[in-house]
């Protein structure tokens, strides 16, 4: 019922418990009064307010059932209230639920996991953890209220005529979630689904342990390589290829165990489909996308190998040249130099882009001008010229945040000054920040009664600079990391632009294909020589724009290959999609196929000309196919999607103001429409999984003539 997806990369998420005693002295909870409390909400001033806050939350909730569940007639339309109930939850307890597909702890409570994660205070983290769990359980007692989901499914008819399409859009969206807790299930299918839900909870968790185990070389290898006494990752930068061979394969190599994990996995998605109705897990993933169904996911993604494929043998080609003049200088490498395996892959890219691009000295030239200050000007610029919105800093009262150190609060004003959301921006880097780069909607927007709109909050959490430099808003950040900003706040944008009836489709709550549509068109924009000249300039000298050549420079070393990242992204994704499909997954149950297999055929029919051994198990180190479950290929369409937008609207007029006045109406919708009405809004027409497939293409034929270099 509460639903929201946690936005966040396909970066690694590590939490390291080391905790500097610096940093305990220097946020140690002090005794001052506070001025304000958490988000400036003046109720959470101290972590046993944390404490307090279930009770309460769940207090409210129980009237609005009340209301709901009363026999007598209420002006007020059943997903009105229930969309109330939610929104008391997130907004009451500053809390924002995370599902994810299979989790036994279905939702997560955000601002209490916002807080449990970033904040600088034990007490509060403690707190914020107790509260999520209690929260966690209320949200369970509501997912599996049956008197709550008949009276909603109920008034699909009894108040049809009072729904508009919105409304008939975000009460399908929350019957369904509902729907994923197996509510609407006779007893004893419930027990079974119940049961299958927490098989797969218990495999998933168990694989995902062990993806990143490291592996131990024998004696032998150590001794004939050089290696010490166990590898933590697939990568060697050795000339030698029979060491990158051996590093690559011993890393990635089969390994039973995972493989009985990931059976059972696959084996109980199955089951749980088909028991709810569906032909496979793949198909069951797909509802409410844009690709709509498991056939058209998979047209896109082999449309995308086929289609980047001559890009794709250009760029091989280049690495080829670099392989062979390698191979003169490595006296003891094999001599097959017309061949590239997947252990040369990364290897002889970082040899090209050494070579052809000066990136040290280019890196130190741009560093005067990426900076978090720059950057996130640089952004406000844009959105202003586009949007007509602009952020201004703004500052942070005692309480309203863990610390001052690295964070900056940020309000988005419209050109008449009104207020839009906020931004707070933990930029900091510190021991116990306990996530990679993400982005937590900390309270959607929303139409309140009255008639105005719930402000958004969220909150960016980056590791990009030291916080107790006193300079760290102009200390320099790297060209990736500037790229990474603009792509976290393109999320916070699509939160604050929200205009939604209902905060369960606010902003980014909607299908991860659609949500990640409006971060990666802001990289697009980033990516764009005339825009980043423009819109980055140096800090306190506001004239000086980043050298033409080294912003070149910059973008070209960035894309290069890109045609090669696409098609191996597409054979991920349709590994993804397959193990989880109708063909293989039976087959995988009933060991007639290991994944492994399944992995080094469709590897082979994506990327023919890359060898590969057939032992090598990339997939048992895949934490995706716990998270997305047949939907990893979803960034692929949401960068699709992107692509086609900044093609058709923005690329010859990248200021647009028609455009991106048309593109922030679109974003306002949220997920209160499908994804196909709002990209035809933007578009003139909507995508299909040709259009998406032949804008990657375009793009990847555009980026693939690369010189060929001496290294
Ligand atoms: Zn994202």
């Amino acid at each position: 019922m509460l639903r929201s997806v946690i936005l966040r990369h396909s970066r690694t998420v590590t939490r390291n418990n080391w905790v500097a005693s610096e940093w305990k002295r220097t946020f140690r909870s002090d005794k001052i009064e506070k001025q304000t409390g958490l988000f400036g909400n003046t109720e959470l001033k101290t972590s046993e307010s944390l404490n307090k806050l279930p009770a309460a939350v769940k207090s409210s909730t129980d009237s609005l059932i009340q209301e709901l569940l009363s026999p007598s007639s209420n002006p007020r339309t059943s997903i009105e209230i229930v969309d109330d109930i939610s929104n008391e939850i997130c907004k009451s307890a500053d809390l924002v639920s995370c599902m994810f597909q299979d989790s036994k702890l279905k939702f997560y409570l955000f601002q209490a996991e916002c807080v449990r994660q970033l904040h600088c205070e034990s007490e509060f983290r403690e707190a914020a953890e107790n509260a999520s769990r209690k929260f966690c359980e209320l949200v369970e007692s509501l997912n599996t209220n049956t008197a709550l989901y008949q009276k909603l499914k109920s008034s699909e008819v009894t108040e049809a005529s009072r729904l508009d399409d919105v409304d008939r859009r975000t009460l399908t969206l929350l019957l369904d979630d509902f729907e994923q807790s197996g509510v609407h299930l006779e007893d004893d299918q419930k027990s079974k689904f119940v049961q299958l839900s927490s098989e797969i909870f218990e495999a998933g968790a168990r694989f995902q342990e062990n993806c990143d185990r490291i592996v131990p070389v024998g004696k032998f290898d150590q001794a004939k390589y050089g290696l010490p006494s166990q590898i933590y990752s697939p990568v060697s930068n050795s000339l030698d290829r029979s060491k990158r061979k051996m590093v690559y394969n011993t890393f990635y190599r089969h390994d039973d165990q995972q493989e009985v994990y990931l059976r059972k996995l696959v084996s109980s998605r199955q089951e749980l489909a088909q028991l709810t109705g569906f032909e496979s897990f793949a198909h069951r993933a797909q509802r409410n996308s844009l690709l709509e169904n498991y056939d058209n996911v998979r047209n896109f993604l082999w449309g995308v190998v086929e289609e980047c494929r001559s890009a794709f043998e250009k760029e091989l080609a280049v690495l080829i040249d670099v392989s062979t003049q390698c191979s003169q200088q490595d006296r003891n490498g094999d001599n097959d130099v017309s061949t590239i395996a997947e252990h040369d892959l990364g290897f002889l890219m970082h040899l090209y882009r050494e070579s052809a691009y000066d990136i040290a000295k280019v890196s130190h030239e741009s560093s005067q001008f990426f900076t978090f200050s720059s950057v996130w000007k640089g952004f406000s610029t844009l959105t202003q010229r586009l949007y007509g919105v602009r952020l201004i800093e703004d500052p942070i009262n005692h309480g309203e945040m863990w610390n001052t150190a690295g964070v900056l609060k940020l309000k988005a004003l419209d050109d008449q000054n009104n207020e839009l959301g906020i931004i707070y921006a933990d930029v900091s880097i510190r021991p116990e920040k306990a996530v990679g780069d993400c982005h937590y909607t900390v309270r959607c927007s929303k139409q309140l009664s009255n008639g105005t709109w719930q402000m958004p909050i969220l909150v960016l959490s980056l590791g990009l600079v030291d916080g107790h430099s006193t300079a760290w808003k102009d200390s320099g950040i790297s060209f990736h990391s500037a790229e990474t900003m603009f792509h976290e706040l393109g999320h916070a944008m699509h939160s604050i632009l929200g205009r939604t009836k209902y905060q369960h489709v606010a902003g980014t709550r909607c299908p991860q294909d659609f949500s990640e549509i409006p971060s990666n068109l802001m990289e697009y924009f980033f990516s764009d020589l005339g825009v980043m000249r423009d819109i980055i300039r140096r800090p306190n000298q506001p004239n000086e724009q980043l050298p033409i050549e080294s912003a070149a420079t910059l973008l070209a070393s960035r894309h290069s290959f890109t045609a090669i990242e696409t098609v191996q992204q597409a054979a991920y994704g349709l590994y993804d999609l397959e193990v989880h499909g109708p063909i293989a997954a039976p087959q995988i149950a009933s060991g007639r196929m290991t994944t492994t297999e399944l992995f080094y055929d469709i590897m082979n029919k994506a990327m023919p000309h890359v060898q590969r051994s057939p032992d090598s198990a990339f997939q048992h180190r895949f934490h995706h196919t716990v998270q997305y479950g047949a939907k990893y290929y979803s960034y692929l369409v949401a960068r699709a999607s992107a692509c086609l937008i900044w093609q058709q609207r923005f690329q010859n007029e990248p200021f647009s103001r028609k455009w991106g006045g048309c593109w922030a109406e679109v974003q306002s919708h949220g997920g209160g429409h499908p994804p196909a009405i709002l990209l035809e809004k933007i578009l003139g027409f909507r995508p299909t999984s040709k259009d998406l497939t032949h804008a990657l293409s375009k793009e990847s034929q555009h980026l693939a003539n690369l010189d060929a270099v001496t290294v």
